[in-house]
């Protein structure tokens, strides 16, 4: 107990930053926003996989999300030594492998679920589209971080599918989320034009009218069209 605090105070707790907001919602969202390890409980921690105390790094992909009970019931271990923990404690369970047996339902998928969930937090696309849509986000409070979770859930809802999982409707190199069902067409039934030839001082009057409207180029040229098809016939 007496080294463990003095670990934890001096080199690892020292050097945890404070998440940002995106990061949450990313990991509280993923396996439905159910706790990876019971599969049952909302999650509102992030657990990380690989313990702090282990050395385990404070950043997303080792970040796994759970609700406080199973959080605080695995405690140092990782995933695996957990269930070995569990497999000898059904086996022996007046040794001390483990404080209690897990339900049946928790530990059966056990390693399975933990894999997708594992996968689910790696996923570059699905990390993207919640770094463009809640990067900006700043919480100051745990508070704070579950209102911004009741929004993106709400958002989430919204879509028929998970907007990551719809194709890019831009190929270039943008910073921005452009997916099909989401910021890129945003509705299911949606096309996109595949591209307008201009000269180069055309291009410069458009992109200075779009600016000046306040608009991106996407959405101005979407907003001629529409503008043409309502005159026309
Ligand atoms: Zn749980
Ligand atoms: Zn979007």
């Amino acid at each position: 107990m007496e080294v463990a605090m003095v670990v934890d105070a001096s080199v690892l707790r020292g050097s945890r930053v404070k998440q940002a907001t995106y990061v949450w919602l990313m990991g509280l969202t993923a396996n439905k926003g159910l706790c990876t390890y019971c599969n049952a409980s909302p999650s509102t921690t992030l657990d990380h996989e690989d313990p702090v105390a282990d050395n385990g790094a404070d950043i997303w992909w080792n970040f796994l999300p759970a609700c406080k009970p199973c959080n605080d019931w695995k405690r140092n271990r990782t995933p695996v030594e957990w269930l070995i923990d569990q497999k000898l404690h059904r086996a022996q369970p007046t040794v001390g492998f483990d404080t209690r047996r897990m339900p049946l339902l928790m530990f059966h998928g056990f390693e399975a679920r933990t894999e997708r969930v594992r996968r689910e937090i790696r996923e570059s696309g699905r990390r993207d589209w919640f770094r463009h849509h809640y990067g900006q986000a700043r919480h100051k409070n745990k508070a704070e971080m579950l209102e911004h979770l009741d929004s993106c859930r709400k958002e989430l809802s919204g879509y028929p599918h998970l907007p990551w999982s719809t194709p890019n409707v831009r190929t270039w190199a943008a910073d921005v989320c452009a997916r099909h069902i989401c910021c890129g067409w945003r509705h299911p039934q949606a096309r996109s034009v595949e591209a307008v030839i201009l000269t180069d001082d055309q291009y410069s009057a458009f992109l200075k009218l779009a600016f000046a409207k306040g608009m991106s180029g996407g959405d101005f040229t979407a907003m001629l069209i529409r503008r043409a098809l309502e005159r026309e016939p």
